[in-house]
């Protein structure tokens, strides 16, 4: 685990954990660029589904809007915000979650402020692991906040930087900051994008014609019809403006770690992260699952949306056949990001229904990516039974999640994932299955980045399967070890 000497890992502070799931989107240089950011804010509608907002800058003047929903309800074409979000440059945010705040609309990102050197936006998708204590001392020291979220600790600490330019500014306040952290930014003319040095969270550079584009995922590219130029280093900031783009590397380095879950559930399947496919990794991790846990069966059944890659890859390695045994309504978000368990439970039963035509006196494999609370996996296993299922087997292709994200990914606290209180057996007989067994740490490792872990040095951030964190946690934020028994 990481660690600094001063900050021991120990207690509890929720304002340092904040559930959040973003995603980030920003444009230089087109005279449609608040349609161009609602368009990528669209296909990033899945990293955050409480809220939406761009803010827009004309070479004089900011313009911002920001509202709780989906971006297609509040960013139509034809709608009067976006005929104010004048300008050539503009940056956007999809946020979960807004919930529980006094006033949601004051949490929305991009947050803009007028400061001594001019107009600031800034939008952020990770989650900062020492915001608290900054905090407390910049309100001690006058710092008035507007919201309860991490990411304006940023932007007063780039208004009080003594530094001469906005980059400069930036710098010097990230350098304070631990966390994860994809950013995007509009100020004195410029479009800026930085990750943090681990490169914990995925941000991407692209190009139409003119155009500069940065977004959380490519999918947000396609959509625009932008190409893909590059991913941003981990550590990198890229300085967009009239005269191209330029590239600094500000921080020392440390070694990347990627969040691994980007991989097994965040991003889009269509995307490219980090130089893979999201598709092609979910389907090795099927096929790899298949080959450390079959079971002899008759059919391989996706939970969907989020299971289907894994299990036509799980079918395919095992070659039993794929078939859909439940159908999944899709007028219903994404059940997890709903903020309370009653939301989360009515979703569920809202979303799927079983299909008895496929299912009926079958023995099945259902495989979905992650059990977090359980709450899906019961209710789904419960479901195939009422369908006359003869067998009900699931496979998980991602290890037991054991620890809470704190860098961005939702994840309720320790003492609600399940894997974190029960042994695989356990979890098998509290969600009703004949068998079940997730996919081991170094499967995963090898079905995506046809690797082995390396214990000393992890390619990717994979805390929340081992509980080894690579960004020191401020005091408050910790996860007890968890050891889980094997499968079945
Ligand atoms: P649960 O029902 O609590 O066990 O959650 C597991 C389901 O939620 C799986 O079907 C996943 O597809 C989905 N899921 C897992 N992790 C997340 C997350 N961080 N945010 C949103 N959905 C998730």
């Amino acid at each position: 685990m990481a660690g600094r000497e001063d900050e021991p890992l120990t207690g509890y502070d929720p304002l340092d954990c904040f559930h959040e799931e973003c995603g980030v989107f920003g444009v230089f240089g087109s005279d449609e660029a608040c349609v161009l950011t609602a368009l990528g804010l669209h296909a990033l509608q899945h990293r955050g589904q409480e809220a939406a907002g761009i803010v827009s800058y004309d070479g004089d003047a900011f313009h911002a809007h920001r509202a709780l929903g989906h971006v297609g309800d509040n960013f139509g074409a034809d709608s009067p915000q976006m005929a104010r979000l004048r300008g050539h440059a503009a940056i956007g945010h999809n946020r979960y979650s807004t919930s529980g705040n006094i006033n949601p609309l004051m949490e929305i990102q991009p947050f803009s402020s007028e400061l001594a050197f001019g107009g600031f936006a800034l939008a952020h998708n990770g989650n900062l692991t020492n915001a608290s204590r900054l905090r407390a001392s910049l309100i001690e020291t006058g710092s008035l906040f507007q919201s309860s979220s991490d990411t304006e600790v940023i932007v007063h600490l780039v208004a009080r930087s003594h530094q001469a330019d906005v980059t400069g500014r930036l710098v010097d306040a990230l350098k304070q900051i631990d966390g994860a952290y994809s950013l995007v930014c509009v100020a004195d003319d410029m479009l800026i994008g930085v990750r943090d040095p681990h490169g914990v969270r995925p941000l991407i550079l692209g190009k139409r014609d003119d155009t500069w584009l940065l977004a959380s995922e490519s999918c947000a590219l396609d959509i625009v019809g932008a190409t893909v130029v590059r991913d941003l280093e981990p550590g990198e900031m890229l300085i967009i403006d009239k005269n191209g783009v330029r590239s600094e590397m500000p921080f020392q380095q440390v070694a990347p770690r990627f969040c691994v879950f980007e991989y097994v559930y965040f991003s889009r399947p269509d995307s490219i992260v980090e130089g893979r496919g999201v598709y092609h990794a979910r389907k090795a991790i099927g096929g790899e699952l298949a080959s450390e846990s079959h079971i002899d069966a008759d059919l391989i059944i996706p939970v969907p949306d989020s299971g289907v890659p894994a299990a036509l890859g799980y079918a395919e390695k095992s070659g039993v056949p794929f078939d859909l045994g439940i159908i999944r309504n899709h007028y219903v978000g994404r059940t997890f990001i709903q903020p309370t368990q009653k939301g989360r439970t009515d979703s569920v039963k809202l979303k799927h229904n079983a299909n008895p035509a496929a299912v009926k006196g079958k023995r099945i494999v259902l495989v979905d990516d992650s059990i977090v609370r359980g709450t899906t996996s019961r209710k789904i296993v419960t479901m195939m039974r009422n369908a006359g299922a003869a067998e009900v087997h699931m496979r998980i292709a991602s290890p037991p999640t054991t620890h809470p994200c704190f860098y961005g990914v939702d994840t309720p606290s320790q003492d609600q994932l399940i894997a974190a209180r029960m042994t695989v057996d356990e979890i098998a007989a509290e969600i009703g299955v004949d068998s079940l067994a997730f996919i081991t740490v170094d499967g995963m490792y090898k079905a995506i980045g046809d690797m082995a872990r390396n214990e000393d040095q992890p390619q990717f951030c994979d805390a929340c399967f081992t509980g080894d964190y690579p960004i020191r946690l401020a005091s408050g934020l910790s996860a007890k070890r968890v050891s889980h028994g094997g499968s079945q």
